[in-house]
C-alpha cells in the first residue's frame, strides 16, 4: 500500500503513481514488526538484500542488484573523541544512492516499466543509469549544467541519455517533469520506494555495532533521504522490539542552502523559503525538499538537531577527512565540519558512540576538488 503523506489517502501498490493526485508525496507502507533474527542474518547475503523483510517484493522476484550495501564502518580517533565512519562512498557507483535506486528499480521492473526519466544533481543520476542498465530499462537523466564532469561522464558511460539543463537545480526538475509526461517519472525524491532502500544503511550500522544503536548519527541533508532512511530503520527496530531508543539524528546543511536548518531553528514544521547561494556541497543544494516536513519531524522525534556549515568549514572538513585517508566528495565533508562544531560545543563525547556518514566518492568530484584550495 502507498500512503500519501499530505492527504493520507491510500493507493494500491501497483497503481504506478509516483505522486498522489493531490500533489503529496507517497511512501510505501511496510510491516515494521517483521525483521530477521540475528541468527538468520548470519547466513544472509553480503548486501542490503539481507534485510528482505523490510524491502517487500513479490514472491519470486530477483532483485536488480550490483552487490550494494554492507559498506565498512571504520572507527577512527577524531579530535577529542572516537568516531565511526560509514564508508558509503564505496557503493557500486560511488555513492549511497545505490541503496535507494536498487530497491526502486527492482520495484519498477516488477511493475513492468520499461522507460524512465530522472533528474539529479549527479549521484542519483549515476545510480539510476547503472541500475537501469542492469535491469534493461531505457533511462533519460536530466542534470543541472553545473554538475561535475566526472558524474556526467559516468552517467553517459552506463548508456543513459544525458540532458544538461541551464539554471538552477529546480529548473532541472521542471524540465524532467515535463519530459516525463510521455514516460515514467522515476524521481528518487518522489519515489515511494527509494527511501526504504536508503534505510538499510542504518540497519547495517546497528548490526556492525554488535546489534546496538549508536548515540548520534551525523548525515548530510539536502532532500533529507538519509534522515528519513535512518528514522524509518530505527523505528522499524523499535517496533520489532530489537532496540529501546532512537539514536539522535544530526542533519547538516550548507549555510548557502539551508531551508531545513532555518525551519529547525525557527521551530517551524515546513522548510522555509530561502535565497539559495552556490555551495561546493552540490549534492545537498536543494531549496525545496519534497519531504521537508517529514524530515524535520523525524529529526525532532529522535531528539536530534540540525547544523549549518559555511564554505570554509566544508573545505577544512574535506582536508581533515582526506588527511585521515578518507577521500570523499565535498558534499560528504559537511559531516566533518559538523564534527568540528560538535567538538567546539562539547558534544563530541568519548562516552558516546558517534557515527558519521560519508555519502559520495571524491573520485567523482576531481574537477571541483581541484579548485577547493
Ligand atoms: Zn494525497
Amino acid at each position: 500500500m502507498l500512503l500519501c503523506e499530505r492527504c493520507h489517502q491510500q493507493h494500491e501498490e501497483d497503481s504506478k503513481y509516483w505522486r498522489c493526485p493531490c500533489g503529496g508525496a507517497l511512501l510505501l507502507h511496510v510491516d515494521e514488526t517483521r525483521f530477521p533474527s540475528q541468527e538468520a542474518l548470519q547466513s544472509r547475503p553480503s548486501s542490503l538484500w539481507r534485510y528482505k523483510e523490510a524491502l517487500p517484493l513479490r514472491d519470486g522476484t530477483i532483485p536488480v542488484s550490483l552487490g550494494e550495501g554492507l559498506t565498512p564502518l571504520v572507527p577512527l580517533p577524531w579530535k577529542s573523541g572516537r568516531v565511526f565512519f560509514k564508508l558509503d562512498y564505496l557503493c557500486p557507483t560511488g555513492s549511497y544512492k545505490d541503496r535507494g535506486v536498487a530497491y526502486e528499480v527492482t520495484r519498477l521492473k516488477e511493475l513492468g516499466i520499461s522507460s524512465i526519466v530522472e533528474d539529479s544533481s549527479g549521484n542519483a543520476g549515476a545510480a539510476m543509469a547503472a541500475y537501469a542498465a542492469r535491469a534493461g530499462i531505457h533511462c533519460q537523466i536530466f542534470v543541472p549544467e553545473y554538475t561535475s564532469a566526472g558524474k556526467c561522464v559516468q552517467i553517459e558511460s552506463y548508456g543513459a541519455e544525458l540532458v544538461r539543463v541551464p539554471g538552477s537545480r529546480e529548473d532541472t526538475t521542471r524540465a524532467a517533469e515535463q519530459a516525463a509526461s510521455h514516460t515514467y517519472y522515476a524521481s528518487h525524491n518522489w519515489s515511494p520506494y527509494f527511501v526504504h532502500g536508503i534505510k538499510t544503511y542504518a540497519f547495517e550500522i546497528w548490526e556492525q555495532l554488535q546489534c546496538t544503536a549508536p548515540h548520534k548519527i551525523i548525515v548530510p541533508a539536502g532532500q533529507g533521504s538519509l534522515v528519513l532512511g535512518c528514522y524509518l530503520a530505527f523505528r522499524h527496530l523499535l517496533q520489532s522490539k530489537i532496540i529501546s531508543r532512537f539514536p539522535q539524528i544530526i542533519a547538516v546543511q550548507a549555510k548557502n542552502c539551508a531551508p531545513l536548518y532555518e525551519a529547525f531553528i525557527q521551530r517551524k514544521e515546513e522548510p522555509v523559503q530561502i535565497e539559495k547561494q552556490e555551495t561546493i556541497a552540490e549534492g545537498i543544494s536543494s531549496a525545496l525538499p519534497v519531504r521537508g516536513r517529514e524530515v524535520l519531524a523525524a529529526i525532532r522525534k529522535t531528539g536530534g538537531e540540525m547544523l549549518a556549515v559555511d564554505e570554509e568549514e566544508i573545505k577544512r572538513g574535506f582536508y581533515d577527512l582526506a588527511k585521515a585517508g578518507l577521500y570523499v566528495e565535498p558534499t560528504s565533508a559537511v559531516v566533518a565540519a559538523a564534527l568540528a562544531k560538535l567538538e567546539g560545543q562539547g558534544k563530541l563525547l568519548t562516552s558516546e558512540t558517534t557515527v558519521a556518514f560519508l555519502s559520495g566518492s571524491g573520485l567523482k568530484a576531481t574537477d571541483k576538488i581541484l579548485h577547493l584550495k
